[in-house]
């Protein structure tokens, strides 16, 4: 193969600065939509959640661990996703750039390149941008915080903005009234609002709003054909209770499977 002859012009490439992550320490890449508020109000989502968009997002992101197969697992709510990356990958030699820009890309190609796939009717008005960054964790523990945190955050934003469309919505309220009502409410004061005024119980909220997406790795059995296929499947689950840390312990293991096909809700619509 040609290969470049050197031109005096090539001492440029120095200056490239060496963004090389640290060895044998969790990768976590995060990506969020960028000004979606505007976004999903241009594209008429459904408030507080469209299922459409979330199963759009989840969808990109199964393209992502599809291609690379160092990662283990992602994390989807709202406009963002996070991707963890196995603790010994040598993808792109660990540079930062490289790794957070192709997985940046893929996942925002793949959004739009799958819009239709989901929100059907609904144009798509603008090519949507992603903003990105890369976190590096160094042990088992903060990676499980991180993990705990935006579920956290998904109950935290989920439970207010279902108290908050349902007091517009059913309640007749204007936005500025329901976010005064609002003011200063702790958990157990929203659950009330809602089951008292509205007769809804929060605990029967589709479980993807209140939890967002965590799409790993498994390997299956199929009795019928009397062999395993790996897949990326898409849970619900609970991590913030330790319970789903112990049952899921192999997921931090380093050892990922290959990924072959999607199995899970999104394949259902
Ligand atoms: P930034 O550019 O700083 O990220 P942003 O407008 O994207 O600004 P976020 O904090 O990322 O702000 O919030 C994303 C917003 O996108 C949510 O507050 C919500 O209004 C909207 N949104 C995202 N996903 C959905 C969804 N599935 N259904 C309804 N609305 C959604
Ligand atoms: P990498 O992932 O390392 O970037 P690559 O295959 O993209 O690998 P590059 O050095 O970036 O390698 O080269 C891009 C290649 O894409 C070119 O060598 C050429 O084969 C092809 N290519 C790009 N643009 C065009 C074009 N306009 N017309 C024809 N071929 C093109
Ligand atoms: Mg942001
Ligand atoms: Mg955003
Ligand atoms: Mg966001
Ligand atoms: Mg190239």
């Amino acid at each position: 193969i040609h290969k470049m002859a050197k031109s005096s012009f090539e001492y440029v490439k120095k200056f490239e600065l060496d963004d090389t992550l640290l060895p044998n320490s969790w990768i976590v890449v995060r990506l969020d939509g960028k000004c979606f508020h505007k976004f999903s109000e241009e594209h008429n989502f459904a408030k507080p959640n469209d299922i459409r968009a979330l199963k759009l997002m989840n969808y990109a992101a199964f393209t992502v661990l599809r291609e690379f197969n160092d990662l283990l697992m992602a994390f989807g709510q709202s406009d963002e996703y996070s991707f963890i990356f196995k603790k010994s990958t040598t993808l792109y030699k660990r540079r930062a750039a490289k790794l957070l820009t192709t997985i940046n890309s893929k996942f925002s190609t793949s959004y739009v390149f799958y819009w239709k796939k989901f929100f059907e009717e609904e144009p798509l008005k603008y090519p949507p941008t992603f903003d990105g960054r890369v976190v590096l964790y160094p042990n088992d523990e903060n990676l499980i915080d991180y993990m705990k945190w935006r579920q956290a955050d998904v109950h935290i934003n989920n439970l207010y903005n279902t108290t908050f469309w349902t007091l517009v919505l059913k309640g007749n309220l204007s936005p500025s009234q329901a976010e005064k009502r609002l003011c200063g409410t702790v958990s157990a004061d929203k659950n009330e609002i809602l089951f008292k005024e509205f007769l809804i119980n929060y605990n029967n909220e589709p479980e993807i709003f209140k939890r967002g997406t965590l799409l790993m790795r498994k390997s299956i059995f199929h009795n019928n054909l009397d062999k395993h296929s790996n897949v990326i499947v898409d849970t619900h689950d609970d991590m913030l209770k330790d319970r789903f840390w112990k049952e899921h312990s192999s997921l931090l293991l380093n050892k990922p499977k290959e990924s072959m096909m999607y199995v899970g809700p999104i394949t259902d619509i």
